[in-house]
C-alpha cells in the first residue's frame, strides 16, 4: 500500500509533524515583539502532563478480548496523543500540564465488526466512547463529558486505512475512515484519481473526521465541501448498521447522511465512505490579484460565483491580513503594497484550466483587480500547509494565536465581518491584531475566516473564551452561522442551540436518544 504525508504521530502539545516544529523566524520575533511584545512561555514536558487515571483491568480485558490486547492501549504516551485536539485552548491546557481529559484507555478496532462490538461493550459496561481521527478537532469535539460513566475510552480508527473498492466509470471510491488527506491521495493518485479536498489540517486529518464535520478545504469552490462528495457511508451505532448511499440521487424521504455528517461520532462510527472522485489535474497554476479594499475584493467574489465562474481556489484577504502577509503562510511580515491580496487557483486539464482562467481574468480585470502574477500564488501553494506551525512559534513566546470561522449571505457578509472583528478587538484590546479571509464562496454567501494575535494575560485560555465568546454572540446576533466548517463540538453547543432553535434541538436529542439511548457516543459533544 501507497503512504504518504508525515510518518509520525503530532506533536503532543504542538500542530503537525514534531519535525517541523520550530522558533519563530527572527524577522517575525522582531516584529512580533514590536507590536505585542513577547516572553518566553515553554511548555512542561511531556512525562509532567496530568492524565486521567487508566481504566480498570477489568474493563481492559474485556476490550482485549474484542480486538486484541496488542490494540488495547493504556501508556502514557499513547493516552496523551489521543488528550483533545489542537484548538489554542486544547494545546494551552496541554502546554501547562493538565491533560485531565484523556481518555482512560485507546483501543484501535480494525473491522466494522470489532468496531460494534466495542460499541455494545461500551453500552454493556457504561464506558463512554470517543471516536479519533487524525486529532485536529478545534471545537472540542475530543474531550468527552467523563461524569457519569465508568470511563472513556478514545476509539481510535488509525487501523481504517485502506482504499477498499474503485469505480472508474462511476467515479467513486470507497475508502475507510481513518485515511489522512496524503495518504487517501496518495492512494487514489495511484489510479489517476483525485478527491481535491486540502483542507489546512490536511497533513493529519482524515476521511471519517472530515465527513462527521463536514470539513471544507481550500479548493473547495472547485471540488466542492466534503459532504458534496460523500455519496455513501457506513455506521456502526448501538442499535446496528446503518447503510447509506445506494444510488446518485434519490428522493427516498430526508438524505439520513445529512444526518451522519456533522454528527461528531455522537450518533455512532463511520467506518467507511463512499465519495465522488475527479481525475488527477495535469495543469495547476495558481496566480495573484490585488483589489482595492476588502468589498471590493469581496464583490469580484460574488461576481464570478454568481456567473458560474470560479476558480478552483479563490481565497481573499482583508487589507490587515494583506498588510501582515500571512496570505503567504511562510512569510509573516513581508513587504505589502496596500489593498487586499486574492489568490486564484485553476487545476484541470491543459483546455479547461486555459478557458477558465481566461474568462475569470477578463471578469477579475473588470472589477477592478490588477494581476500580480502567479509568484506570489505559487508561494502561496507553497507555503498552504505551513500556516499552523506558526502559532505554536508565537504561542512559545507568550502571543495568543487563534481563529474562529462563519458563513453569512453576501447580502449581510460585511456587517458581519465588522461586528465580529468589533467584538474581538473589544474583548482583547485595541492592541490586539484581528485579520479575516474569505476562503470558501458560493452563489449565495461566503466563510468569514478570522485569525486574531494578541499578548497573552495570566489565564490566556480564559482571555480567549471571554474573546471567542463575544465573536460567536456577535455572529448569532447578526444571523450567520456559528460555524462554516469546524463543526460544533463542545465548543459551539450553546450558540448551535441559538441558531436552529427548540425545534432544531428536539430533533437532534431525539436523535441521539433514539440510536444512543444510554449517550455512550462521545457524551456532551454536538447535541445542545
Ligand atoms: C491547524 C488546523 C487547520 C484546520 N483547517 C481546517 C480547514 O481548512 N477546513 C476544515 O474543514 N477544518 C479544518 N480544521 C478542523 C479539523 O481539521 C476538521 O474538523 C477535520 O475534519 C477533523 O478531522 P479529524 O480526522 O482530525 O477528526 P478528529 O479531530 O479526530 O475528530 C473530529 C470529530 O469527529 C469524530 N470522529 C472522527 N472520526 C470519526 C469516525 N470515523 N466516525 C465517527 N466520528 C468520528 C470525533 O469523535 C470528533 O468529535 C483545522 C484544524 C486545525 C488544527
Amino acid at each position: 500500500m501507497t503512504t504518504a504525508g508525515p510518518t509520525s504521530e503530532m506533536h503532543w502539545s504542538r500542530w503537525g509533524d514534531p519535525a517541523e516544529a520550530g522558533p519563530l523566524p527572527e524577522s517575525a520575533f522582531a516584529l512580533v515583539d514590536a507590536f505585542l511584545g513577547t516572553s518566553e512561555t515553554p511548555a512542561v514536558a511531556p512525562e509532567d502532563v496530568r492524565l486521567s487515571d487508566p481504566l480498570a483491568d477489568e474493563l481492559v480485558a474485556e476490550l482485549a478480548e474484542i480486538v486484541g490486547s496488542e490494540h488495547v492501549l493504556l501508556d502514557h504516551e499513547t493516552r496523551l496523543h489521543r488528550t483533545r485536539g489542537k484548538s489554542t485552548p486544547d494545546l494551552l491546557k496541554l502546554r501547562h500540564g493538565d491533560g485531565l481529559d484523556s481518555p482512560d484507555a485507546v483501543v484501535r478496532p480494525g473491522t466494522h465488526d470489532e468496531v460494534a462490538a466495542v460499541i455494545a461493550w461500551g453500552v454493556r459496561r457504561n464506558v463512554a466512547l470517543v471516536p479519533f481521527g487524525g486529532g485536529t478537532s478545534v471545537v472540542g469535539g475530543l474531550a468527552a463529558r467523563r461524569e457519569g460513566y465508568a470511563g472513556v475510552v478514545s476509539l481510535d480508527l488509525i487501523r481504517f486505512d485502506r482504499l477498499l473498492e474503485v469505480d472508474h466509470e462511476s467515479m467513486t471510491a470507497l475508502l475507510e475512515p481513518g485515511l489522512r488527506g496524503p495518504q487517501a491521495e496518495a492512494l487514489l493518485a495511484a489510479e489517476g484519481l483525485t478527491l481535491g479536498h486540502f483542507p489546512q489540517s490536511f497533513e493529519y486529518a482524515t476521511i471519517g473526521g472530515f465527513a462527521v464535520t463536514r470539513s471544507s478545504g481550500q479548493s473547495s469552490a472547485g471540488y466542492g465541501r466534503f459532504d458534496a462528495l460523500v455519496v455513501g457511508l457506513r455506521v456502526a451505532t448501538p442499535q446496528g448498521t446503518l447503510e447509506l448511499g445506494t444510488a446518485p440521487a434519490n428522493a427516498a424521504g430526508p438524505d439520513l447522511r445529512e444526518l451522519v455528517m456533522g454528527s461528531e461520532g455522537a450518533f455512532g462510527v463511520v467506518t467507511a465512505v463512499r465519495v465522488r472522485v475527479r481525475r488527477l489535474p495535469d495543469v495547476k497554476v495558481y496566480e495573484a490579484w490585488r483589489f482595492g479594499s476588502f468589498a471590493e475584493g469581496a464583490t469580484a467574489m460574488r461576481t464570478l460565483a454568481q456567473a458560474g465562474l470560479l476558480p478552483t481556489v479563490i481565497r481573499l484577504s482583508d487589507e490587515a491580513e494583506t498588510a501582515i502577509n500571512l496570505a503567504r503562510p511562510d512569510a509573516v511580515g513581508g513587504e505589502s503594497s496596500g489593498g487586499c491580496l486574492m489568490i486564484a487557483g485553476y487545476e484541470g486539464t491543459a483546455e479547461t484550466v486555459a478557458a477558465r482562467r481566461t474568462a475569470c481574468t477578463g471578469l477579475l480585470a473588470d472589477l477592478g483587480g490588477t494581476n500580480l502574477g502567479e509568484e506570489a500564488g505559487q508561494a502561496w501553494a507553497e507555503g498552504r500547509f505551513h500556516g499552523p506551525y506558526l502559532r505554536d512559534s508565537l504561542l512559545d513566546v507568550g502571543v495568543l494565536v487563534e481563529t474562529l470561522e462563519t458563513a453569512m449571505f453576501w447580502s449581510r457578509l460585511e456587517e458581519v465581518y465588522a461586528a465580529v472583528k468589533q467584538a474581538l478587538t473589544g474583548a482583547l484590546g485595541e492592541s490586539a491584531i484581528v485579520l479575516c479571509h474569505i476562503s470558501h464562496v458560493y452563489e449565495t454567501g461566503a466563510s468569514l475566516y478570522f485569525t486574531v494575535a494578541a499578548r497573552q494575560a495570566d489565564d490566556p485560555v480564559a482571555q480567549w473564551l471571554t474573546a471567542k465568546a463575544a465573536a460567536c454572540d456577535a455572529i448569532v446576533a447578526h444571523g450567520a452561522s456559528i460555524t462554516h466548517h469546524h463543526a460544533v463540538g463542545q465548543d459551539h453547543k450553546p450558540w448551535l442551540a441559538q441558531e436552529i432553535g427548540p425545534v432544531g434541538v428536539m430533533i437532534l436529542r431525539a436523535v441521539k436518544d433514539r440510536l444512543d439511548p444510554t449517550g455512550i457516543l462521545n457524551p456532551g459533544v454536538l447535541i445542545p
